[in-house]
């Protein structure tokens, strides 16, 4: 074999969202993803999963990515920061707009739940009862030139995807909080080439809408491996309910970083 092509490298991806300190949980994806990048000759990359500006904070930020250096992890520069991108999920929803496949959302959270369908989402919230779906194209510019809050549906209606019984209109983008989470992560992903997605299981589900989106814009999919996650004695999934174990705490408390791997398996 000759020289390893950089267009060949796999690329893999550690992508925290800083609304909050890494935990163990954390630590295990990001040192999985570097391990598995390393085995494959491949690179590893870190980005800032930061569109939800209502939570997510610089400084935050910035801790988590010396949280992962204290890990001894390493990662190639510059990071890209997701909240100096808007422009570019916003260009990636218009297209989406253009094409049909999304429609402004007007309702609160009250209108929500008051049309909801019986049904819910992998994520335990109720399937979207379509109110917004009805209105007209200009209506609905007309309320986002009054400046009206409004997040963006997938128009799922009649749709023959494995996402849409699952998801129904599922939300891609809440603009009054800059949160475009499910538009940023693909986008960002064919943006940065990368080829291998390995996250937790709590995201597994969500890969169907990030398929769909992909398909609809023209990008290439990844592959995607959903690793288990990290529990705690109660079963519990760490990043609810061990808030004692992130890694700023422990490393608080005097516990080394090798330690902290050896006890994740790495
Ligand atoms: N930013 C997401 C999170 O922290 C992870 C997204 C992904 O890995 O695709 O939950």
């Amino acid at each position: 074999m000759g020289p390893v092509n950089s267009t060949t490298r796999p690329v893999f991806r550690f992508a925290p969202s800083p609304n909050g300190r890494l935990h163990l949980g954390h630590a295990y994806s990001a040192l999985l993803n570097a391990k598995m990048a390393q085995e494959a000759g491949g690179r590893f990359l870190v980005r800032i999963e930061d569109t939800d500006q209502t939570r997510c904070t610089p400084e935050l930020a910035r801790e988590c990515l010396a949280d992962l250096a204290w890990l001894g992890l390493v990662w190639e520069e510059p990071v890209r920061v997701q909240s100096e991108h808007f422009a570019d999920y916003d260009a990636a929803l218009a297209r989406l707009h253009a094409m049909g496949a999304i429609y402004p959302c007007f309702c609160s959270r009250k209108e929500v739940a008051a049309h909801a369908l019986a049904a819910r989402d992998p994520d335990g919230q109720p399937l979207y009862g379509g109110t917004c779906r009805r209105l007209s194209r200009a209506e609905g510019l007309a309320r986002i030139a009054a400046d009206a809050r409004h997040g963006w549906r997938m128009d799922m209606a009649g749709a023959e995807e494995p996402a849409a019984p699952q998801w129904g209109d599922v939300m891609i983008a809440k603009r009054h909080v800059g949160s475009s989470y499910h538009i940023a992560v693909v986008v960002d992903d064919a943006l940065q080439g990368v080829t291998h997605v390995v996250r937790g299981r709590d995201m597994e589900a969500a890969t169907a809408i990030h398929l769909l989106l992909q398909r609809l814009l023209g990008l290439p999919s990844p592959h995607y491996h959903h690793h288990d996650l990290i529990r705690d004695d109660a079963g519990q999934k760490l990043s609810k309910s061990l808030k004692s174990a992130s890694l700023a705490s422990l490393r608080a408390a005097g516990v080394a970083a090798a330690d902290v791997r050896a006890q994740l398996g790495f």
